[in-house]
C-alpha cells in the first residue's frame, strides 16, 4: 500500500522539496546571494548553477553549504558569527543574506505543498505509521505551519533542534538517526524519503530500512549513487506500485 518493506514502522521526511515545494525558493535565493558575492569579487566568476546547489549546497545547514560551495571555487572566507549582518563577507554573513532573501519570498508568496505527499503523509498515518520531519532548514517549523500538514507530523528535526543539540547535519546520519529516536522507532524500522545528494548520503550512513530518492530535478542517478535505495519523481508513485 505504502511501497515500503516489512517492519517499516516510521517514515522520516526531509522537508525542502519532498513535502514542500521550496526547494526551487531556496536554489534562487543561493543564487542570487552567490552571483552577487562572485559578481563583487571577480567579474569573471561562472555563476551559480542548479548542479553548484545538488552537488554542494542542499540539505546541508547553511553555513556548510556556503562554506562547501565557496571551496569549490577555491575561496575561504572568515566563519565570522551568527549576528554577523547581511553584507559581512564572512560564511555567517552570506548565510544570513540568503536566510533573508528566502523569508522575504516565502513571506510573499507562500508555502506550496506537492499533493502527492500530502496523499503519502496521509495514508502513513491511517496505516499507523509514525512521522517525522528532518530538515537542515532554520525555518522548519514556520514552514511545516504554512505548508498546513503539522497535524501529520509526530516530530521534527530542523535547523534550530540540529543546532541545539549540536548535532552534525547531513550528510551525517544524526538528524534522521535523532528522528527514528524521537519517534521511538530503529533506524532500520525507519524509512528516510530525501531530494538532496547530501540527505540520500545521510540515509545510508544511518543504515534505514529504506532509503527513497524524491528526484524533482532530473538526477535520479546521483540520488542512486549517494545512497537511494529507490528513486521516484513523486511519492504518490509508492502509493501507486510505480517505484524504479
Ligand atoms: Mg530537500
Amino acid at each position: 500500500m505504502l511501497g515500503l518493506p516489512d517492519g517499516i514502522r516510521a517514515c522520516l521526511f526531509d522537508m525542502d522539496g519532498v513535502l514542500t515545494r521550496t526547494a526551487t525558493v531556496h536554489m534562487a535565493a543561493w543564487k542570487r546571494t552567490f552571483d552577487e558575492y562572485l559578481r563583487a569579487t571577480d567579474p569573471q566568476a561562472p555563476p551559480f548553477t542548479q548542479l553548484d546547489y545538488n552537488r554542494y549546497v542542499d540539505g546541508k545547514p547553511r553555513a556548510d553549504g556556503v562554506r562547501d560551495f565557496l571551496a569549490s571555487r577555491g575561496i575561504t572566507l572568515p566563519e565570522g558569527t551568527p549576528d554577523d549582518p547581511a553584507d559581512a563577507a564572512t560564511v555567517h554573513g552570506i548565510g544570513r543574506r540568503k536566510n533573508e532573501l528566502l523569508l522575504t519570498e516565502l513571506a510573499e508568496h507562500g508555502v506550496e505543498v506537492y499533493p502527492g505527499s500530502m496523499a503519502y503523509l496521509r495514508a502513513a498515518k491511517d496505516a499507523g505509521l509514525a512521522t517525522a520531519v528532518v530538515t537542515a532548514s532554520a525555518n522548519g517549523e514556520q514552514v511545516v505551519a504554512a505548508g498546513g500538514f503539522a497535524d501529520l507530523i509526530d516530530a521534527r528535526v530542523d535547523g534550530v533542534v540540529t543546532a541545539r543539540e549540536g548535532l552534525r547535519g547531513k550528510p551525517a546520519p544524526d538528524t534522521f538517526l535523532a528522528g527514528a529516536r524521537a519517534l521511538g522507532v530503529a533506524p532500520a524500522e525507519a524509512a528516510v524519503f530525501e531530494d538532496a545528494l547530501a540527505g540520500v548520503a545521510a540515509g545510508r550512513a544511518g543504515a534505514f530500512g529504506l532509503v527513497v530518492g524524491v528526484d524533482r530535478v532530473g538526477q535520479g542517478e546521483a540520488l542512486r549513487e549517494h545512497g537511494a535505495d529507490v528513486v521516484v519523481t513523486d511519492l504518490d508513485q509508492l502509493l501507486n506500485g510505480g517505484a524504479r
